[in-house]
């Protein structure tokens, strides 16, 4: 057996023990390298992988690969694919090793955690957007209090914060038992105030019943951050709230519409305070995801819809996934009332006319010209979307995002985004370099026209 092929087989045990999810999430993006030295060098696609990885799961491949090597292996390592984010590699840096010594807590009878079942990990799809603020979700839920504290999850309406938020705290409720609490900023705002009791004449402290409400709990999940605003009273509070479950090893899991940073109307206390941990963005889906979502979504209903059907919907209906759902409840309905049980792409655009503004093909578009140039340089589909570096890869792909950019009205960061969620600056300076470039290269002033000719 070579090397190699050990680890295949240990990857085949390790996956008759775990559950699909922890499996998938960590396991699949292990790359092997090598056996050295008694040593088992692995790569890992991120810091969190390494860490979470080495924490958890370590002792775990040793024993299942000395199985095949007759004990022999006595390490394992994890090395990391790309340097990482530097503003995450920051945070991890100042982060604080913890015990785990969450406090077990005898659940209270009127206690309700408030959490959605119907929102759990595996009902999330994953995909280049979100993999890494879902790993970071799970790292947490399969460690809280530990780790990432707090974990803060940032992205605009509708791309699954409440989802993956929701996701952790009923993992950590089913698996750990730990008391969960989920509130929105407004719940936390209204009990702050004291306004969700009814009778205000009654004599009860309502400080006493906040505090015990929002510290005798394991894990707090506060959705929608930025409606803390100017209030500073409130703010203040939530400081106390934070600090002390923060000492007492509890995990914090918060949400925003906007980074810690461009939380404008927060105190710096608080905004540092949420750069303790770990920060993670959800960008808007691409048009993979997005089918991925619509053919997740639509294994629970009684229809089925041809690829180009949802295909249809993943290409002009906008990147909120509230609306990508609503789309699909839309067509449904439709489908039945007018009794027709096997719709096609004119009757699905009859029905969405209200989610569908232009009929814009332009992510066609993209996804064409990113298919011809991967072709004009014999590389993947997906090299051509990665976050690969090395030139062979890095500079067709800044020629698909010039071509785009020059071929196709999509801004930069619709570019960005169908690039494997690169963000706006990157696309500009790669069309400006291709600019310059063509300037006095001859060469890819050829492949450039060959490209545009393949294109019409
Ligand atoms: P946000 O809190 O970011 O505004 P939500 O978590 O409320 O977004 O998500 C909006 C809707 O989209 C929810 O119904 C959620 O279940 C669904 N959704 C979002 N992301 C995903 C995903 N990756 N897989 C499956 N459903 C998703
Ligand atoms: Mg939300």
């Amino acid at each position: 057996m070579n090397d190699k092929t050990i680890w295949l087989k240990t990857l085949d045990n390790i996956k008759n023990i775990l559950d699909p999810l922890p499996f998938n999430t960590w396991f699949s993006p292990i790359e092997f390298l090598d056996i050295k030295d008694e040593k088992l060098r692995l790569v890992v696609p991120y810091i969190l992988y390494k860490e979470h990885i080495e924490k958890i799961y370590k002792d775990l491949i040793l024993e299942n690969i000395n199985k095949f090597v007759n004990n022999s292996i006595k390490d394992v390592s994890f090395i990391l694919k790309d340097n990482l984010d530097s503003i995450i590699k920051e945070e991890l840096e100042i982060k604080e090793e913890k015990n785990d010594n969450l406090y077990e807590t005898e659940s209270h009878i009127n206690f309700k955690s408030n959490l959605n079942k119907s929102y759990t990990f595996s009902n999330f799809v994953v995909g280049e957007s979100n993999k890494f603020a879902q790993a970071a979700a799970l790292a947490v839920a399969e460690n809280p209090g530990t780790m990432y504290n707090p974990l803060f999850i940032y992205g605009n309406s509708g791309l699954g914060k409440t989802h993956l938020m929701h996701a952790i705290g009923n993992y950590i409720e089913e698996k750990q038992h730990k008391k969960v609490l989920y509130v929105t900023c407004d719940q936390f705002l209204e009990d702050f105030m004291g306004l969700s009791r009814k009778n205000n004449n009654d004599n009860l402290d309502y400080m006493e019943i906040f505090k015990e409400k929002y510290r005798n709990i394991d894990v707090l999940i506060i959705d929608d951050i930025q409606f803390l605003g100017g209030a500073s009273a409130s703010q203040q509070e939530f400081f106390h709230t934070f600090n002390n479950l923060h000492n007492n090893s509890k995990q914090i899991i918060v949400s925003s519409d906007r980074s810690p940073e461009d939380l404008k109307a927060l105190e710096d206390r608080l905004r540092t305070r949420f750069c303790w941990g770990l920060q993670v963005d959800i960008s808007p889906p691409d048009y993979e995801l997005k089918v991925a979502i619509l053919k997740k979504k639509l294994k629970g209903e009684k229809i089925a819809l041809d690829d180009d059907i949802i295909n249809y919907i993943a290409s002009n209906v906008g990147n909120d996934i509230r609306q990508l759902e609503g789309s699909l409840t839309r067509l449904v309905a439709y489908s039945c009332i007018m009794g027709e049980t096997n719709p096609n792409v004119e009757f699905a655009m009859e029905a969405l006319k209200d989610f569908t503004k232009k009929p814009v093909t332009d992510q066609n578009n993209i996804r064409r010209i990113q298919k011809s140039v991967a072709n004009f340089y014999k590389i993947s589909f997906e090299d051509i979307k990665s976050k690969k570096r090395p030139p062979n890869i890095a500079i067709p792909r800044q020629v698909a995002m010039y071509l785009c950019r020059k071929l196709t009205d999509e801004p930069f960061e619709r570019i960005g985004i169908e690039f494997g969620g690169k963000n706006h600056a990157t696309v500009m300076h790669s069309c400006n370099k291709i600019e310059r470039e063509l300037k006095n290269n001859k060469e890819l002033q050829e492949a450039i026209t060959a490209i545009e000719k393949e294109l019409r």
